[in-house]
């Protein structure tokens, strides 16, 4: 990638006169894990929609990696990965876990589409990386919210993506599966460079590996390291609510919970 960052500048971005998004300017680096975190309504999957060329934004630019979202979105969509949340996927899917993972190779390919060897191959690898390679053949809605999320995980990888961008990745996921997706993710940062975008809710399970925090409410109220980001006064103007910050060993850890404000 000619490009090392994700570049926002002045972005706007409006829903029939309604101002989801004001005036936005943010450098995100590829080799590395950046956290939104932001209120319901905040604005969050709207700045990864705009970022995907998803949503076309009334003011400003951005710049993926070089690629401009809005003319280059099959090239953007050829680098990274993307993890929706849990809940857009409908639970009706009753295919096996690997075709699943499988449908996101076939998407790009010409009827018909049946995959190879090589294809089947890299689909049982990356649930294999995903700690799932048991799954594979279980139909997909009878698997539990943990497994399934890291099917779709699976799902994501499988392009070999260069940047991964993930909403919500640990909701309705367990503690012990919280961990074994983190261990996954910081696999693939370390062995491949795949840097990562993550919304989430609650960091307590992995505020140690997060290297930038950006705080969203419509506007950007706090965008650096977790320590300098990650203070009382920022999280109040952020949630609209006083929020502890207990840090242990240099790490921060807000007490957001499930405090949505
Ligand atoms: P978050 O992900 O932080 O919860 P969203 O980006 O989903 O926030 O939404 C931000 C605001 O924009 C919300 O008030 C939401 O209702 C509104 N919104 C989001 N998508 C649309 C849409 N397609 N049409 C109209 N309003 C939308």
């Amino acid at each position: 990638m000619a490009d090392e960052y994700i570049r926002i500048r002045d972005l706007d971005v409006e829903y029939n006169g309604y101002k989801a998004l004001n005036n936005i300017n943010l450098d995100i680096h590829k080799n590395s894990i950046t956290v939104v975190l932001g209120p319901n309504g905040a604005g969050k999957t709207t700045l990864l929609k705009s970022i995907l060329g998803l949503v076309k934004p009334s003011r400003g630019s951005i710049s993926v990696f070089g690629y401009d979202p809005l003319k280059d979105g099959d090239q953007i969509r050829q680098v990274v990965g993307y993890l929706p949340q849990l809940e857009k996927y409908s639970y009706e899917i009753s295919i096996p876990a690997i075709e699943v993972v499988l449908m996101s190779l076939m998407i790009s390919r010409r009827i018909p589409r049946i995959p190879s060897r090589d294809d089947v191959d890299k689909a049982l690898k990356c649930l294999d990386k995903a700690g799932v390679r048991e799954v594979a053949y279980k139909p997909f809605n009878e698997l539990s919210g943990g497994e399934r999320q890291r099917v779709l995980l699976a799902r994501a990888l499988v392009r070999e993506p260069k940047y991964l961008f993930l909403d919500e990745p640990f909701t309705g996921v367990d503690v012990r599966g919280q961990r074994e997706i983190i261990r996954c993710l910081l696999d693939i940062l370390k062995s491949e460079g795949v840097g990562m975008f993550i919304i989430a809710h609650d960091i307590s399970s992995f505020a140690q590996y997060i290297d930038n925090i950006i705080l969203l409410n419509k506007k950007v109220i706090a965008s650096g390291k977790p320590t300098e980001a990650l203070t009382p006064q920022n999280l109040r103007a952020t949630y609209g609510i006083e929020i502890p910050v207990i840090t242990y060993e240099d790490v921060c850890y807000p007490l957001i919970g499930d405090r949505h404000a």
